[in-house]
């Protein structure tokens, strides 16, 4: 389904990946472990189209993707930014809407995942950034969702959570993965990415 091949990039001097090169198949869960700095996040960006590859490319559908972000998620890959990056002034509601911005049906789409993320129902009004670490990770997990994805890009999900949330977030990301949904996963924790 994403193909990506030899793909390599550098911060001037510092080469972060070189020669990457692995295939997620449809429907698959891959998970990427690594100690720090070993290069994880900036993969993950390459794909996502936020950092350019000095080499390499990625195939989706047998087609070369243009890796630009807008290009990126419309054709179906998502990333959920390791650190969440949510909107932290906008509500959970106004976080999910944003992350739907093209997707014509994300009325109801708000609807769907607050049925799969009961707490974002709880709290749609709330500002996102007065939630729990674990509230955010699902909100950052939602909004990437609203994009309708195909592929979603996760990068270190678990990352400053209590352990019996990350159990939460695993089991979240397998939810998300019987709906059809294929993820590559980055993480630290390689007993929990092992796992999964
Ligand atoms: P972590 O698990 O800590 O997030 P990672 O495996 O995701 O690590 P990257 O963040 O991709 O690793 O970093 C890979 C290498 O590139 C590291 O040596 C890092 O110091 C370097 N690096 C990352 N971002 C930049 C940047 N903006 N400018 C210069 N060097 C960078």
């Amino acid at each position: 389904m994403m193909k990506v091949e030899n793909l390599s990039f550098s911060y001037g001097k510092i080469q972060a990946i070189r020669g990457v090169s692995f295939e997620l198949k449809e429907g698959e869960i891959m998970a990427i472990v690594g100690a720090n700095g070993a290069g994880k996040s900036s993969l993950m960006k390459c794909i996502a189209g936020l950092l350019k590859p000095g080499e390499g490319t990625v195939c989706y559908d047998g087609k070369k993707l243009e890796l630009t972000p807008h290009r990126v998620v419309e054709q179906g890959i998502c990333l959920v930014p390791e650190g969440r990056w949510i909107f932290p002034n906008l509500s959970v509601e106004e976080n999910l809407l944003l992350g739907g911005y093209t997707n014509k049906n994300r009325a109801r789409d708000v609807e769907r995942y607050y049925e799969m993320f009961p707490r974002l129902k709880e709290r749609k009004r709330q500002r996102a950034g007065t939630m729990s670490g674990g509230e955010q990770q699902m909100l950052a997990i939602a909004r990437g969702l609203m994009s309708n994805p195909k592929v979603l890009l996760l990068d270190e999900p678990s990352l400053g959570l209590a352990p019996l949330i990350v159990n939460d977030i695993m089991s979240i990301i397998r939810s998300i993965n019987k709906e059809g949904i294929s993820v590559l996963l980055v993480e630290q924790n390689a007993r929990k990415a092992l796992a999964i």
